[in-house]
């Protein structure tokens, strides 16, 4: 078995595995990247908070993704029927990005890899980590290549960007099931979309089933977009045949889908994609750190997956960096504590989309408009401001203008 030697293995090159890839090589850490599939592939999550804009530029990949022309995200829009609460970025508490991008994942992820290979970053394509083991000096991994004999890496750390692949949280049992109801998204790619013009053609689209399921609608700049629904199993038995029936016949029985998608035409029979959603015991061990999506993953409706994993894929690689340099590192504190404070923020909201506080707030006849601007950053995915009570005390600010939205008087507590 060949053997190959480094400092850091790295398990996936997504976001979160490109953007650790990066920080640790401008750090002088010598990494491998191995990556299961050939790039480029499909992988859903195509919408990016602006928070993601820090990120891009931090490790040097705004200028590659700017020179790809993605259409410019900025604002959501929430919709139920007739009724509409429309956030542009411009209307931002802080002074966060005012726009993002909308961007087909097979594309922005084979980009930000070539980038981080250009740089001189060991990247092995068609590669599958398949066994993990740890002693006290050492991680040993092995892998699958596309043909041939199994590859022996060694390295002083592993990082597992591995996302779906989970491989880490598997290998070491480090898999909690999700406090939430196990979920189904059915989604694909189509032509023929109504959008609207000017700054509101880049803004996502949100709305609300009428029947308990809620649809997404993301323009791309190539004429195409993405659509799909979220709702628990139970709701697709509503909608016989086949995943292109059953999607058209969703759009179709959503008003604001049905208008605007009515000369939709689908690209690829649509993907199905069930209980993603899932815990983790820790982010860390003795030398190994989780990024991305092989951590914690809760839902989509936010679009915060992109932002959360370049987010822990660097945080993960400058404690990395900083523990291989032989300094004492706190990862509790400075990794795994500060991560879940971003998660715990999005978190609160997805439990008030969920359990129709959110909605009362978005579709409420008359809102706050000190409040809005703050919610709105933590749509931005600034998660992480303290400044703003919609993060220090999302959960606590949130039932305030619930019950205020509701005219339920003051929040208890
Ligand atoms: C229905 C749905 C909609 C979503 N929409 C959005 C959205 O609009 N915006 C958003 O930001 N997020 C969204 N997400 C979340 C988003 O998909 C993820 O959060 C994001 O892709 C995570 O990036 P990552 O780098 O952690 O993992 P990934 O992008 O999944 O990359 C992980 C890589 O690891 C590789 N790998 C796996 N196993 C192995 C192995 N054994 N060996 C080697 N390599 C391996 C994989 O091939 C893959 O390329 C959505 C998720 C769902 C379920």
């Amino acid at each position: 078995m060949k053997t190959i030697t480094t400092d850091v293995l790295i398990i996936g090159v997504g976001p979160a595995g490109a953007t650790a890839a990066a920080s640790l090589h401008r750090d002088g850490v010598k990494v491998l990247v191995v990556e299961k599939q050939r790039f480029p592939r499909f992988v859903i999550g195509e919408s990016m908070l602006p928070r993601t804009m820090d990120l891009l530029k931090e490790v040097d990949f705004l200028a590659p993704i700017e020179a790809c022309g993605f259409i410019h995200k900025t604002g959501a829009v929430f919709r139920r029927g007739e009724q509409i609460c429309d956030f542009d970025f411009n209307n931002q508490a802080g002074d966060g990005w005012k726009y993002t991008f909308h961007a087909p994942r097979a594309e922005f992820d084979q980009v930000i890899a070539d980038t981080v290979a250009a740089r001189g970053v060991d990247i092995r394509y068609e590669h599958e980590v398949t066994q993990v083991r740890f002693s006290d000096d050492r991680v040993e991994a092995e892998i699958k290549p596309p043909d041939g004999e199994m590859l022996r890496v060694v390295a002083r750390f592993v990082l597992d960007c591995s996302g779906y692949g989970r491989v880490l949280p598997r290998l070491l049992d480090l898999e909690t099931p999700s406090p939430y109801p196990v979920r189904e998204s059915l989604f694909t790619h189509i032509t023929g979309d109504l959008r609207p013009a000017g700054r509101d053609e880049g803004k996502i689209w949100i709305c609300m089933h009428p029947e308990g399921a809620w649809l997404w609608i993301i323009p791309f700049s190539d004429g195409r977009t993405s659509i799909g629904v979220v709702a628990e199993p139970a709701f697709y038995e509503r909608y016989p045949g086949d995943a292109e029936t059953q999607l058209r016949a969703i759009v179709n029985s959503e008003p604001n889908g049905a208008k605007r998608l009515a000369n939709m035409r689908i690209v690829f029979p649509p993907h199905r994609i069930k209980g993603y959603s899932i815990g983790i015991k820790r982010l860390f061990g003795p030398r190994f750190a989780l990024a991305g999506n092989a951590t914690e993953f809760l839902d989509p409706v936010f679009s915060s997956g992109v932002t959360l994993a370049m987010e822990s894929g660097l945080r993960a690689a400058q404690v990395a960096a900083r523990q291989l340099r032989g300094e004492t590192v706190d990862w509790q504190r400075d990794y795994a504590d500060f991560m879940m404070q971003g998660v715990d923020t999005f978190r609160a909201y997805i439990d008030a989309w969920y359990d129709g506080r959110l909605p009362e707030v978005l579709f409420a006849a008359q809102r706050n408009p000190d409040m809005m601007p703050k919610v709105c950053s933590v749509l931005a995915g600034y998660v992480w401001d303290q400044a703003n009570p919609f993060v220090a005390q999302a959960e606590r600010a949130l039932r305030a203008l619930a019950s205020v939205s509701t005219g339920l008087g003051p929040a208890r507590n």
